[in-house]
C-alpha cells in the first residue's frame, strides 16, 4: 500500500465549497490516497468562530503533506478584517506565487501559442497590508527587501531550469518607484549573473501589460513584485480563456497551498455552476509538489481531455454542465481505481 496524503482543503467561501467538493471527487480517482481534512477560512469562518483565519486551520495546514485552497472572502474598505489568503501566505512564508498560463484545448482564447509563468513574490510589496490614515490622506508602505528579492528570483531561475526555459524577464516600474523597484530590479540582475544558461531581460511594468495582451508568445518567466503579479496575472488568464482555468501554487520552503487565481464569484455561490478546472488544475500542481509528477500529468491530462471534448463543460466556456459534471467527467477519464 502506498502513503496516504493528508490534505487540508479550505473549503472557503462563495464557490468555494463546490469547486473543492468537484476536485475531491476527482483526485480520488486519481490512483493515490487521500485523507482530506476541511477547514474553515475566510468570511464563512469569521462569521461563525470570530476569526478569518483559526489557529487550528493553520495548524491542521503545517500538519499536512499540502493544503488545496478555495476562495475566500474579504470585504472591502477599513475596518474589515484582513484577507485570510495572505495572512496565510505571510504566516506560513509561502514567498513564490507561481502562477503557469498556457492555451488549454477546446478553450476560446485571444491568442494562441501562450505559455508562460508568472512567478509572483507573494510576501512584501503594497500587500504587506502597512497602511494608516492621517486626517483626509491614506497612507501605504512598500516593502522590498534584499532578502525578499533574493529569494524569489533565485525561485525564478531555478524554475526555469528545471522547466527547461529559455528566458526570465524582471518587471518592475524603477524609473519611477526608484527604491522600492530599483532594489527589487538590482536584486534579480545580481542573481541572474549565476544563471548564465538563462537568457534575463527587464520590462517596466505597462509595457509588460501591454506586450502581454499584444504578443504575449515572446514571455517566458516572469518574475515581479506582488501588486504587479497580482494584476498580471488576471490580466494573462484573460488572453487564454478566462479566470475559470487560471492555477497557482503558493510555495515556501517548508509549506504550500494551491488555489485557483480567482475569487469567490459570490454571483455563482449556490448554482453549483462554476467552473471548477482553475482549482483541478491547481491540485494537479499540488501533486507534482507531492512528488507524484506522473499522477499530475495524468489529472491534468484528464482536464484537457473533458475540455477539448467540449460536451460536459461550464458556461464560462460556452457549455452548460455543472461543477460536479465537470468533476465526474474527469474521474470517468481517469478510469475505475
Ligand atoms: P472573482 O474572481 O471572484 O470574480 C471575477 C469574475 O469572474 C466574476 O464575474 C465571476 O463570476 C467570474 N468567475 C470567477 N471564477 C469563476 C469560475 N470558477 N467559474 C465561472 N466564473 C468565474 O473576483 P471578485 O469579484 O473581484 O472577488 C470576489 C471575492 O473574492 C472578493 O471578496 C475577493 O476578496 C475574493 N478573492 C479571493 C481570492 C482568493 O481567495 N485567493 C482571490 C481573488 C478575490
Amino acid at each position: 500500500m502506498g502513503k496516504t496524503y493528508k490534505i487540508a482543503v479550505i473549503t472557503g467561501d462563495g464557490i468555494g465549497p463546490e469547486i473543492t467538493e468537484a476536485t475531491m471527487l476527482a483526485l480520488d480517482s486519481v490512483g493515490l490516497d487521500f485523507e482530506f481534512v476541511k477547514v474553515a477560512a475566510g468570511l464563512n469562518a469569521w462569521e461563525k468562530l470570530g476569526n478569518q483565519l483559526p489557529q487550528e486551520t493553520v495548524d491542521t495546514i503545517k500538519a499536512s503533506d499540502a493544503c488545496l485552497k478555495g476562495p475566500t472572502q474579504t470585504p472591502p474598505g477599513p475596518g474589515s478584517f484582513k484577507s485570510a489568503t495572505v495572512t496565510l501566505r505571510q504566516i506560513l512564508d509561502l514567498y513564490a506565487n507561481v502562477r503557469p498560463f498556457k492555451n488549454h484545448p477546446g478553450v476560446p482564447s485571444v491568442h494562441r501559442g501562450v505559455d508562460m509563468i508568472i512567478v509572483r513574490e507573494n510576501t512584501e510589496g503594497l500587500y504587506k497590508g502597512i497602511e494608516y490614515t492621517v486626517g483626509d490622506s491614506a497612507l501605504g508602505i512598500r516593502v522590498i527587501t534584499r532578502r525578499g528579492s533574493e529569494r524569489i528570483a533565485k525561485f525564478a531561475f531555478e524554475l526555469a531550469r528545471r522547466e527547461k526555459r529559455k528566458k526570465v524577464t524582471v518587471v518592475h516600474k524603477a524609473n519611477v518607484l526608484k527604491e522600492t523597484c530599483g532594489l527589487f530590479r538590482n536584486v534579480v540582475a545580481e542573481v541572474a549573473k549565476g544563471y548564465p544558461d538563462i537568457l534575463f531581460d527587464e520590462m517596466h511594468v505597462d509595457a509588460a501589460a501591454m506586450r502581454i495582451a499584444m504578443k504575449p508568445q515572446d514571455i517566458d518567466v516572469i518574475v515581479t513584485t506582488n501588486l504587479f503579479g497580482d494584476v498580471l496575472s488576471d490580466e494573462t488568464a484573460g488572453i487564454v480563456g478566462g479566470l475559470g482555468i487560471a492555477p497557482s501554487a503558493n510555495v515556501g520552503d517548508s509549506f504550500a497551498f494551491f488555489e485557483a487565481i480567482h475569487g469567490s464569484a459570490p454571483k455563482h455561490a449556490g448554482k453549483w455552476d462554476a467552473n471548477p478546472v482553475a482549482i483541478m488544475l491547481s491540485a494537479s500542481m499540488m501533486l507534482k509538489y507531492l512528488g507524484e509528477v506522473n499522477a499530475g500529468s495524468r489529472f491534468e491530462s484528464a482536464i484537457d481531455t473533458v475540455l477539448a471534448e467540449g460536451i460536459t463543460v461550464t458556461r464560462d466556456l460556452g457549455g452548460n454542465a455543472g461543477t460536479m459534471d465537470f468533476a465526474k467527467a474527469v474521474a470517468e477519464k481517469l478510469g475505475p481505481r
